[in-house]
């Protein structure tokens, strides 16, 4: 199973958003021995024995973050970057206390308000959503909303909208409110390492994001805050929701802590942007529809309606000719959530394995293709043809 997963990444064209291709330093580190030590607690204060060197590694990734994004305070245990945001709702709001955050079909993540998610079920969500006009955050909605509920948490952040946020504006808005700014950065970290989009540490109460996104690290969490909070979010990430970190994953981020300080990251990081954009640009001369006309980052969300079929189908089609991408539900969709009428588009794994910019017309013209049809021979033909651009 590992050779044909291998095998599948080496021949399908890779354009899951949320997906990238870590760096050798970042493998060797995550199947290290690291993997194997127990060090539940902090550096300098474990409940086991033998931790000399893993206080160490600790140490170093937290002060490699706090020089790449300069925040207070740095966590590098949360296991995901779900389990990050688990954490900060345990160490600022009590269960029932009301938290407002974008809305899924809006572009929000699971986190942030579903009915099927701790974030849900437990607390009060409250959406905002985009405008119908531009598809853009409505910042208006955003403060009526604070100031009418009084919300105990503002979060801000996506997975399918292909924007930055207004950081000062909502810290404005959060400070009229008096709640928390929560800034889920998940899909922006490596954007804002590499300097390309504003930072929402100068602003926000607490950053978190998943270090196996655009920023190319392992499968893990970081959070970042401001010094005053400190002590409750350690807390809540252990032991309130999690146990011992994960060693080998605390080393491969101290990797990825140093690669993204690099020329070199900042190089791939613009080049996933440009990338996107010019795909956006290409499906879009083809007569598609791009959500919010564009995107400032590595992903794009795409309305297929024109085709006359869903976002599944799309998917299904796609999937049959080598292209991997995420069936997406577009703001204000008449589909089904299961359905959707749109994809959602990313790079950073196709990037990272050596896709340029001037493939990007022959991977929009498959794409229309593939889309175009339901005939398995068609199919076939098209996937052929990729495995020459996936990079492998
Ligand atoms: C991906 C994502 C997460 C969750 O990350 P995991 O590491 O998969 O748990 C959280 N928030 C946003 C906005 C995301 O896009």
């Amino acid at each position: 199973m590992i050779e044909r997963e291998s095998t599948r990444r080496r021949t399908w064209l890779q354009l899951l958003a949320s997906e990238t291709e870590p760096t050798s330093g970042v493998r060797a580190a995550m199947a290290s021995t690291f993997d194997s030590k127990y060090a539940e607690g902090r550096p300098g204060s474990r409940y086991h024995g033998g931790c000399e060197v893993v206080d160490e590694l600790e140490e170093l990734a937290i002060g490699r973050a706090r020089d790449l994004f300069g925040a207070g305070h740095v966590d590098v245990q949360p296991l995901s970057g779900s389990a990050a945001n688990l954490a900060v709702h345990a160490a600022f709001a009590q269960p029932g206390d009301p938290v407002l955050a974008l809305r899924l079909e809006h572009g929000g993540h699971q986190t942030h308000g579903s009915r099927a998610n701790f974030s849900g079920r437990w607390f009060s969500p409250l959406h905002y959503e985009v405008r119908r006009d531009d598809e853009l955050v409505d910042y208006d909605q955003v403060r009526e909303l604070a100031l009418v509920h009084r919300p105990r948490m503002l979060v801000a952040g996506a997975t399918s909208y292909s924007r930055s946020f207004d950081y000062p504006l909502l810290r404005e808005i959060a400070d009229e409110a008096e709640c928390i700014l929560l800034v889920d950065a998940a899909h922006l970290a490596g954007h804002v390492a590499a300097g390309l989009l504003p930072s929402p540490v100068p602003h926000a109460d607490v950053v978190t994001f998943s270090t196996n996104k655009v920023f190319r690290g392992p499968r893990g969490g970081v959070i970042l805050a401001r010094t005053e909070h400190a002590d409750a979010l350690r807390k809540a990430v252990h032991p309130f929701i999690q146990g011992g970190p994960s060693m080998h994953a605390i080393a491969a981020k101290a990797v990825t802590f140093h690669d993204a300080g690099t020329e070199e990251f900042a190089d791939y990081v613009r080049a996933t942007a440009r990338i996107a954009t010019d795909l956006a640009d290409a499906l879009t001369a083809r007569g598609l529809r791009v959500v919010s006309g564009g995107t400032d980052i590595h992903l794009a969300v795409v309305d297929v309606a024109a085709l006359g079929i869903s976002g599944s189908e799309a998917q299904d089609r796609l999937n049959r000719s080598g292209i991997v991408v995420d069936k997406a539900v577009l703001p204000f969709d008449e589909r089904p959530v299961a359905e959707g009428s749109g994809i959602r588009i990313g790079t950073p794994a196709a990037t990272s394995r050596g896709l340029t910019a001037d493939m990007i017309p022959a991977v929009a013209d498959a794409m229309l293709a593939a889309m175009s049809t339901d005939d398995l021979a068609t199919h076939d033909r098209i996937h052929r043809e990729i495995s020459s651009l996936a990079c492998g």
